[in-house]
């Protein structure tokens, strides 16, 4: 069962945004007055270009031709200063760029971390990935790029449509007038974008997901003959995704084109106007030619912010969801309680899985340090629930699951591994060093306890690795077979050195030639320690100190082997069914 991350809304967005503009507050104002000071020795140039054509049609002689050069030379000066600036403020638009990209991709890391494992858990893998690499990348991308080039292009939008209204508010309202198609055209394509990218970002995570889940899962496949199926459920993620990209296509190819007219109108407006006005003596020549120069301009910054608009638009949902992870309630605070003894008391809990009814209805159970228990009954009974409340990996919904008085899912991680610790199937080694890889149960071990460790669950092969406990692990390194996992796993188990041990299905999918060899290193580990096995076989069962029967949420039965088939309830049914007596 998996449940998607949840995605930023727009307050949230902003909220963030502004967040990181504060966290780099001068080096964004640093930008914001070198842009303001570039797009305004920029709008000199034109406005000079006006006088010269002022300045000869008022004195068309000689005496012109001095201040003609004047104004030419303060051209050039006033173009290389611009040239200057915007350089200088671009470069410090890149800067807050990457030290910003580079925030929230650390960030992301950060919260990835300490998102609460239950939550990674049931999350779709494919959509944690897809986050952390596809949509980081993305958003830091347009903040290398595209958000320093279009906020260089609108201080420079700002500025130019500053200028034609002051040199004429009518021919200013003309010029803006005229662009209203593009306000629509922008209007139209913005409120339906969000919604589009975001569709499209979540069909790229589904199809994702499904190539790894079926890639991860391709043995299951073909034993169970599920190829078809899988095929089938790909084909439906990848229509799902084109129809997602056609979607957002189709956006981008009723925006571009009616952009590109409405930049066109308000320079025909202005010049059609502004003739009219100069034949009726309304404005001067100069003033005419310096607006339609501004408006001509207008384009070269329009065309920057188009380009980029839709690269914005799309790392503003790709932002949304790397910003979505924050609002994954966090894991509740651990305690500073420590556990008064190593006993471990369920009382009244009860446990459901988001929006589910519950799957434990009212367990009470204590356990006897030192003592084996094996938990039996039907799959679905809630067995794997229980355990992984007893290693605090979820908390009760009510009632309580303590270790000597202390609820288990509160200790930190740390003490925790100290009490409890569940053992699955499921073995993961990191690539990493053996030592790296073994250390993560024990940062403390020395290398004699990592070597003992080793030992105790007959892992005799580390003689031969090339470096020892040196040796890379990985797929590019040093691979391990699936029995050699398993005893790094168990000798990780050895070095956390819990008192409690949570066995689920521990031993289930072994390898029948190696189940020997883990089940001996098994037995080494649980020495000592208080178990409780979650039974797959009744044979299991049978040779524990007591046996509890789940059925629907709750222990139906308790007691020896011997005490429940003496009583003649469920589990003496079952083991009859099984030994045929
Ligand atoms: P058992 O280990 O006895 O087979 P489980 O504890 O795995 O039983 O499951 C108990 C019930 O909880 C089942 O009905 C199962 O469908 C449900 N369940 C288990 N895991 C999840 C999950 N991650 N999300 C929702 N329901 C779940």
């Amino acid at each position: 069962m998996t449940v998607s991350l949840p995605v930023a809304d727009r307050a949230q967005v902003r909220r963030a945004a502004l967040e990181e503009i504060l966290a780099d507050r001068w080096t964004f104002v640093l930008m914001v007055v070198l842009n303001a000071l570039a797009a305004l020795t920029g709008l000199a140039v034109p406005w000079l270009v006006g006088s010269i054509v002022d300045t000869v049609q008022r004195s068309p002689g000689l005496e012109a031709v001095a201040s003609v050069d004047r104004l030419a030379l303060a051209i050039v000066g006033f173009t290389l200063v611009q040239i200057l600036l915007s350089r200088y403020a671009l470069y410090v638009g890149h800067r807050f760029g990457e030290r910003t990209a580079a925030r929230i991709r650390q960030r992301f890391l950060d919260r990835s971390l300490a998102l609460p494992a239950s939550t990674v858990e049931r999350a779709a893998t494919g959509d944690l990935v897809t986050r952390g690499t596809a949509d980081v990348t993305r958003v830091a991308e347009a903040l290398r790029n595209a958000f320093p080039e279009v906020f260089v292009a609108s201080t420079q939008a700002l500025f130019l449509i500053g200028a034609v209204f002051f040199l004429d508010p009518l021919l200013g309202l003309l010029g803006m007038g005229s662009m209203v198609t593009a306000v629509f055209a922008l209007r139209w394509y913005l409120r339906r974008a969000r919604e589009a990218y975001l569709a499209e970002g979540a069909a790229n995570s589904s199809l994702a997901e499904t190539l790894t889940s079926t890639a991860s899962g391709a043995r299951t496949i073909e034993a169970l003959g599920l190829q078809s199926r899988r095929v089938d459920e790909t084909e439906k993620a990848i229509q799902t995704s084109r129809r997602a990209r056609l979607r957002t296509l189709r956006l981008r190819t009723v925006l571009f084109p009616s952009l590109d007219v409405s930049l066109a109108l308000p320079l025909v407006g202005v010049l059609v106007a502004g003739g009219l006005m100069y034949q009726n003596g309304l404005v001067t020549l100069g003033t005419v030619v310096a607006a339609t120069l501004y408006l001509r301009r207008l384009s070269v910054p329009l065309d920057t912010i188009l380009l980029w608009v839709e690269e914005l638009q799309a790392s503003g949902a790709s932002y949304a969801r790397v910003e979505g992870i924050a609002a994954v309630p966090p894991a509740p605070p651990s305690t500073s309680d420590v556990p008064v003894d190593d006993r471990i008391e369920i009382s009244g809990a009860r446990y459901a899985y988001e929006g589910r009814k519950d799957v434990l209805r009212g367990i009470d159970l204590d356990l006897r340090p030192g003592e084996r228990i094996a938990v039996v009954g039907a799959s679905g009974a809630g067995k794997s629930t229980l355990g992984r409340l007893l290693a605090g990996l979820d908390r009760p919904r009510s009632g309580r699951v303590d270790v000597g008085g202390v609820p288990i899912a509160d200790l930190p991680a740390e003490r925790l591994r100290r009490q409890v610790v569940l053992v699955t199937q499921e073995h993961h080694v990191f690539r990493d060093t053996l030592r790296n890889n073994l250390l993560i149960a024990n940062p403390s071990a020395e290398n004699a306890r990592l070597r003992e460790a080793l030992a105790t669950v007959g892992a005799d092969w580390v003689g031969e690795l090339p470096e020892g406990l040196d040796t890379r692990l990985g797929v590019d390194a040093h691979t391990l077979d699936g029995a050699r996992t398993q005893q790094v796993a168990l000798a990780r188990v050895i070095l956390a050195d819990p008192h409690t041990l949570v066995l689920d299905e521990a031993t289930a999918l072994l390898d029948p030639t190696t189940a020997r060899d883990t089940e001996r290193a098994l037995a080494a580990v649980l020495r000592g320690r208080t178990v409780i096995a979650i039974a797959h076989r009744l044979q299991t069962a049978h040779d524990a100190d007591r046996i509890a029967v789940m059925d629907s949420g709750r222990i139906t039965e308790i007691g020896t082997h011997d005490e429940l088939v003496a009583s003649g309830g469920a589990y003496a049914s079952l083991w009859r069914s099984w030994h045929g007596g």
